[in-house]
């Protein structure tokens, strides 16, 4: 591999099989897969100074090794994505575990059985929990949405109890939105655990931490003598996208281009911008072994932050007497103001925008779009891996 900062002066892009968008998942899983399996020379484009998009990690100056745009925690039931990111790193197990501070007292989320005895108590919390046991079944997963759906005043008492206490304002927080006014999929990604579990993401059978870094696993990924990546290039200002077809440095290219990056921008945003949250996150170094007793508290009844991660405690990091934690603050997402679109907002209207953005490039066979920005998806790593193993099948197949 190699990795330059810039475009050399003599830079070509007939000279590549393929152009790639975007460093990340969704641009090295493509990139890999093109040089390896159709031996193509591919040209990989990444605006920032790195690579491995919102997955890149570093060593801050306390010696922390931090992820730079938030907590990272890789966990995947889809057996394919594992096996093929295994190749590039090797894994340290790590159970990603959750609390919320709930007016002082830290309660496990998802909320369980411990949760509900610390919330109301050993005697009435174990009566409830019967209740839910008796409803749903044991180590069932129910959504807060429709936990308030039932119609028996125990079952709503213990859905009051959560909507307002873990969803409400954490919501309101990370949204600017009631978990109401939201699609009930994303509430859905934290459900009430009727079980003693407290991990976060129990079903998840391959789960932990690059045992070097995420950005490690990236440079073993890129490795390959066909794939150059050049950092600090925005291929806004080399491709343009035509009615019929894509354009680099002026002159119509004949190799296949692999779009990672938002699509509204793409485009100028000519049909309107495409809604996104950004997060203002605030890195802090602490002269202490540990601050908090898990990978990430969330704040969910109190502050303007939504949550503190202590990155010591997902990496398994070991250095005494020094911690980095960092809190996130949630915004609106403003275009072209150096803020980086971290989540797209899944609602109709930004839907249908979306797709008219899509529509503009599906007769383009060779012009293809993937990954959580250009597919305009709430996706985690592995969705967004599992999407570009999918495209590079189809783009294989027809090579
Ligand atoms: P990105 O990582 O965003 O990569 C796209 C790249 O394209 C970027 O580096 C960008 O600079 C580049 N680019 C865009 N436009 C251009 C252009 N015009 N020219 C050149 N380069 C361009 N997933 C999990 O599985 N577990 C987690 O715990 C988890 N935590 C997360 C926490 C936060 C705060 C966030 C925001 C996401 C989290 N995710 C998590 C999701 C995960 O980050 C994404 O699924 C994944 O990184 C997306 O990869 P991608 O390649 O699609 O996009
Ligand atoms: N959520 C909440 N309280 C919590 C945890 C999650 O209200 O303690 C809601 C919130 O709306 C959040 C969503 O559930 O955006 C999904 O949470 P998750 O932790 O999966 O979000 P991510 O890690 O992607 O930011």
């Amino acid at each position: 591999m190699a990795i330059e900062h810039g475009l050399p002066e003599a830079f070509s892009p007939d000279s590549y099989d393929a152009i790639i968008v975007g460093a990340g998942y969704a641009g090295a899983v493509c990139a890999r897969r093109l040089a390896e399996s159709c031996g193509f020379k591919v040209c990989v484009l990444e605006r920032r100074d790195h690579i491995a998009g919102n997955a890149y990690d570093c060593y801050d100056e306390a010696g922390v090794l931090i992820h730079q745009y938030g907590p990272h925690i890789y966990h995947t039931t889809n057996e394919r994505v594992h096996q093929f990111l295994s190749r590039f790193t090797e894994w340290t197990p790590y159970q990603h575990k959750v609390l919320a501070d709930i007016h002082g007292t830290l309660m496990p989320v998802p909320f369980n059985h411990t949760s509900l005895k610390l919330a109301f108590g050993d005697e009435k919390g174990e009566a409830l929990y019967q209740k839910l046991v008796m409803t749903f079944g044991e180590n069932k997963k129910v959504p807060i949405m429709e936990l308030r759906n039932q119609n028996d005043p125990e079952l709503t008492e213990v859905a009051d109890y959560v909507y307002e206490n873990v969803f409400l304002y954490y919501t309101m927080k990370q949204w600017g939105k009631t978990p109401d006014q939201i699609d009930p999929s994303i509430t859905g990604r934290v459900p009430v655990f009727v079980g003693d579990d407290d991990r976060y993401f129990p079903a998840a059978p391959y789960q932990g931490m690059p045992a070097v870094s995420y950005t490690d696993l990236f440079e073993h990924m890129l490795d390959h003598d066909l794939i150059s990546v050049f950092l600090g290039v925005d291929a806004r200002d080399l491709i343009t996208v035509g009615e019929s077809e894509a354009c680099v440095c002026g002159k119509p290219y004949g190799g296949e281009i692999v779009y990672t990056g938002p699509l509204d921008e793409l485009f100028g945003y000519d049909l309107g911008a495409l809604p996104y949250r950004t997060l203002d996150m605030v890195f802090e170094t602490l002269d202490v072994d540990r601050f908090q007793p898990v990978g990430t508290v969330n704040y969910t009844v109190s502050e303007d932050f939504t949550r503190i991660t202590e990155f010591k405690n997902m990496t398994g990091q070991v250095l005494p007497g020094k911690t980095t934690i960092m809190r996130e603050y949630s915004k609106a997402y403003e275009p072209d103001s150096g803020q980086t679109p971290y989540y797209v907002i899944n609602e109709p209207q930004n839907i249908e925008l979306y797709k008219r953005y899509r529509e503009r490039v599906a007769g383009m066979l060779s012009f293809h779009v993937v990954g959580r920005l250009a597919e305009y998806r709430y996706y985690d790593m592995d969705g967004v891996v599992a999407s570009a193993l999918e495209l590079t099948d189809e783009i294989i197949a027809q090579h």
